[in-house]
């Protein structure tokens, strides 16, 4: 059965933007970004699976939470041959963080596929989207040329698109 995975740092809006694709409301465990929390499982109408991976606290956890982590997505990661794509959440506000970075170089290394959400939106000026949009581009074109989807779980904006990507991969 086909899975696709989200990803992304704690407080990017993973739990709101599922809540708003597929109805799924997703308990916070911790806001504390270094407690390594367990991958879970949701089945999407027979069609497959969506895998909610725990939010990366990369940068500032010890190397003993930062080990943790990459051994429960080490293990996720080794044989799925089901897993689709991820898609990558980062907050459309700001550059990507360092912990975006080396979260984006980890699944390069790991050849997982992997697509950009940019989320929150509608915290975005209008006039300034593009500009943003833009920065973001060419700031992770050095690492190769991804699709952006820009949404927001809260207006509803670019929910559409997303929706209809995601619906390619599960079928
Ligand atoms: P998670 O830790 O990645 O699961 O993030 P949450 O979904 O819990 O969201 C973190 C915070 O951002 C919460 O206060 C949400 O209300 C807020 N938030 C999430 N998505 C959006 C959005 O699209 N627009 C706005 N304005 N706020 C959002």
């Amino acid at each position: 059965n086909a899975e696709i995975a989200f990803a992304g740092r704690s407080n990017v809006g993973k739990s709101s933007l599922l809540n708003k694709l597929f109805g799924i409301k997703i308990a916070k465990i911790s806001s504390n970004p270094g407690k390594t929390r367990s991958i879970n499982f949701y089945s999407v109408n027979n069609k497959g699976y969506l895998v909610d991976l725990p939010g990366y606290g990369f940068a500032n956890v010890s190397k003993e939470e930062k080990k943790k982590w990459a051994e429960l997505l080490e293990d996720y990661f080794v044989n799925r041959y089901s897993l689709q794509m991820i898609f990558l959440l980062i907050d459309h506000r700001h550059e990507p963080q360092k912990k975006d970075l080396e979260m984006i170089q980890w699944l390069r290394g790991l050849e997982i596929p992997f697509m950009i959400v940019l989320t929150k939106l509608d915290k975005v000026k209008k006039s300034e989207r593009q500009k943003k949009l833009r920065i973001i581009q060419s700031e992770l074109s050095k690492y190769g040329d991804y699709l952006y989807f820009p949404v927001s779980a809260k207006t509803g904006e670019g929910i559409g698109a997303l929706k209809n990507e995601i619906s390619k991969f599960l079928k």
